[in-house]
């Protein structure tokens, strides 16, 4: 299943390169690339070998890490608007039911597509069926956080006991480069104490991580305490599940405590602002407090169905302008802090920050050449590019995209698949599946 090869050497010469290293430089610079990696930042970059490309005119920005999403719903965009989380999930939980595998791996590749077209390299996933979203990731090139949905063995559709089908996808996977297989209980509304402890026995044996839905809504809040006494962060707390190598997306219900113990068993949180906001979740998450706290947040976008894109800058401005209205305060989440919520603090989330989420020597060559001349991005001053990719810029102004040094969006065109292609088996998936939607 690997790849042949890291991609040969490239130096992007004279970008606007917006580093996220430590001090946040954006520097007017040389980037080289070599065995899928950044080997040089500076001027003059050695070029020995390498493809050059002429990047005067284009920001060289980290390839976005979208922390939450469950990409192979491409197909059910708009299938259940306008509705809450509870209507939402009764259509979803009926198409469901009629998923093929096939059908799973033509909808992440166009959700892969979309996400690529629009700068993303790499993503968290929850969903089953996870080979298909797998062998899709590998085809198109993006690197792929991948979690097997995990739930109650009687509450589940899929074929077999989710855990032990969570562990041979792990197995079938590891050591994938660009592949990462986890386990993803899906939340404390279908997973038991069991369950939950189950999955963070597989993902310590493993080493892999663990990712779920938290705290997205009230009912789930009031309900979980209903039935067990503790709110659902306390009561994870009290089984001996929380730790390392965990991702929680939403999050939106937190009381203090549960901040407090979230941030100090070291929990990455995926915000998933959009999502929250048009299923009417009431709340905003204490995204501010948890940083102040050290916990590591990210952006989701969830899935399409309930976003209903998969931009991370939409996400990025979205996820802003609702911190800053509900706070009455402009200053909450700055253009750098998004920006760093969509790249290195979202690597930080997902444990790879030593690896992805900034331009640095070492690091993987996963970035987007972003155009300086789109009138979303004027006046494209030094200064101001940060703000630019927080509020502004569309997603057309993502020219190009790497993942491990590797081209894969080339001219806003996909490097390794044609998109006519990939539509239309989308477009095929949609078909079975938005006839088998509940009517009203
Ligand atoms: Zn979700």
């Amino acid at each position: 299943m690997a790849r042949s090869g890291p991609a040969p050497p490239v130096v992007f010469t004279d970008a606007l390169l917006v580093t996220q290293d430590a001090a946040r430089r954006v520097l007017r610079s040389d980037l080289r690339t070599e065995g899928g990696r950044i080997a040089y930042v500076g001027p003059h970059a050695p070029r020995e070998g390498a493809e050059v490309v002429d990047a005067h005119g284009y920001a060289c920005v980290p390839g976005f890490v979208n922390a939450h999403t469950h990409v192979a719903m491409a197909p059910l965009r708009g299938i259940a608007d306008d509705r809450d989380l509870a209507g939402f999930l009764e259509t979803l939980f009926a198409v469901d039911a009629h998923r093929t595998e096939a059908d799973v791996e033509a909808g992440a590749r166009a959700g892969i597509a979309e996400m690529l077209l629009s700068g993303t390299t790499s993503f968290l996933d929850l969903y089953y069926f996870e080979d298909a979203v797998a062998r899709a990731s590998e085809a198109l090139g993006i690197r792929g956080f991948l979690g097997w949905a995990v739930l109650d063995p009687e509450l589940t559709t899929q074929q077999g006991k989710p855990l032990d089908n969570a562990r041979a996808f792990i197995d079938r996977w590891k050591g994938h480069p660009l592949v990462r297989p986890l386990v993803a209980p899906q939340g404390v509304y279908v997973c038991n104490e069991a369950t939950w402890t189950g999955a963070r026995a597989l993902a310590d044996r493993e080493g892999t991580l663990c990712h779920f839905h938290l705290s997205e809504t009230r009912r789930e809040v009031h309900e979980h305490e209903a039935k067990t006494g503790k709110r659902p962060v306390v009561w994870l707390e009290a089984i001996g599940v929380l730790g390392p190598r965990m991702v929680a997306a939403h999050c939106v219900w937190l009381t203090g405590e549960e901040i407090a113990i979230l941030a100090r068993r070291g929990i990455g949180i995926a915000h998933c602002a959009s999502s929250n906001l048009k299923l009417a979740s009431g709340g905003v998450a204490p995204v501010v407090e948890l940083r102040a706290a050290g916990a590591a947040v990210g952006l989701g976008t969830d899935s399409v169905a309930s976003n209903n894109s998969l931009s991370m800058l939409r996400e990025m401005h979205v996820a802003g302008l609702v911190q800053k209205n509900q706070r009455w305060d402009a200053a909450a989440l700055s253009a750098q802090e998004l920006l760093d919520l969509a790249t290195i603090e979202g690597a930080r989330a997902l444990g790879a920050s030593d690896e992805l989420g900034s331009l640095e020597v070492g690091k993987r060559a996963d970035l987007s050449l972003v155009r300086l001349d789109h009138p979303t991005l004027l006046p494209a001053r030094p200064e101001a590019i940060v703000s630019h990719l927080a509020y502004s810029a569309a997603e057309e102004a993502i020219d190009s995209v790497y993942v491990d040094g590797a081209p894969v969006v080339r001219g806003r065109r996909l490097v390794r698949g044609s998109w006519d292609a990939i539509r239309s088996g989308a477009e095929a998936a949609a078909e079975s599946l938005w006839a088998a939607r509940p009517r009203p």
